[in-house]
């Protein structure tokens, strides 16, 4: 069975180790932390999951769901990454491969920020969910575009304008 191409789209479950707006470019930091304040105020908090990556973490994502789960799995123990099932494998979760074509993530200038579970916790919840735009619409508040709105939407995806 193929992947479901809405999650596949989605980065589904993408997390690395650094969400600190300390380690993001500073004008990126500034527009990161003013949507994370206003989502507070209105209750919709949500959760950081990825932040700035080292060229490693891009490598691994990037070997996700196009490379065996073996493969896949010595990248990111590489990059200091938990191993990954082979379901999460079956998925793509990123069209940067982190050499020849670079993620914004890499140079510090993108957030990945993703609603919150009943419990708390980081969630993927369809296209289709609300909170994605009221995520969106936040974040370009504050300046930064949103992969909501790319033709290859990546809800969780925020990042600083190409100028
Ligand atoms: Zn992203």
């Amino acid at each position: 069975m193929l992947p479901d191409t809405e999650e596949q789209l989605f980065g589904r479950g993408v997390v690395t180790k650094s969400t600190n707006s300390a380690d993001l470019d500073p004008e990126t930091a500034r527009m990161v932390d003013v949507a994370c304040a206003i989502l507070k105020e209105r209750g919709k908090e949500g959760v950081k999951t990825s932040g700035r990556r080292t060229d490693q973490e891009q490598i691994a994502l990037f070997a996700q769901g196009r490379k065996p789960l073996g493969v896949v799995n010595a990248l990111r123990a590489k990059a200091n990454m938990r191993p990954i099932s082979e379901a999460e494998n079956k998925y793509t979760v990123t069209d940067c491969n982190g050499v020849t074509k670079k993620s914004k993530h890499q140079s510090g200038e993108a957030i990945d920020y993703v609603p919150k579970d009943k419990n708390g916790n980081p969630c993927w919840p369809p296209k289709s969910d609300p909170r994605w735009m009221e995520i969106a619409e936040v974040f370009e508040l504050a300046g930064m575009e949103s992969g909501l709105r790319w033709r290859k939407a990546d809800p969780p995806h925020h990042q600083r304008r190409t100028v």
